[in-house]
């Protein structure tokens, strides 16, 4: 589960790549709401682990506490773009609870576990 948390931290910003190898790069889409939802979808149809997609929320949240700059939000639906500073706190806030949530899905889908061995 921290390897998924990480891997995602990582993979959002490999929209910088195109920029770094010398393309124009005039929208960031891994940082908009349309990604996490594609990401979450794809991970809850794959994946299907108890309290996963929390993990990826959590660490699409966390990244973009961190982050700096300007993001298009709803990339690539529209483009108008925001400032991500004013946001990073809720950010940072939503990150946590999740990652609280997910710990606590992780807990109670253990004890269904435990207790369904127990029959
Ligand atoms: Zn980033």
């Amino acid at each position: 589960m921290a390897l998924a948390s990480s891997a995602m931290t990582l993979v959002l910003d490999i929209d910088h790549l195109p920029a770094y190898l010398g393309y124009a790069q005039p929208i960031r889409p891994a940082h908009s709401l349309v990604f996490i939802l594609v990401v979450s979808a794809i991970v809850a149809i794959t994946i299907k682990a108890p309290g996963m997609n929390l993990i990826v929320l959590s660490a699409f949240l966390g990244h973009m506490a961190v982050d700096t700059g300007l993001i298009a939000p709803l990339s690539p639906l529209s483009f108008y773009y925001v400032q991500l500073d004013p946001y990073r706190l809720p950010f940072a806030a939503g990150a946590v609870l999740c990652a609280f949530a997910a710990c606590l899905v992780l807990r109670l889908e253990k004890g269904k576990a435990i207790a369904g061995g127990q029959k």
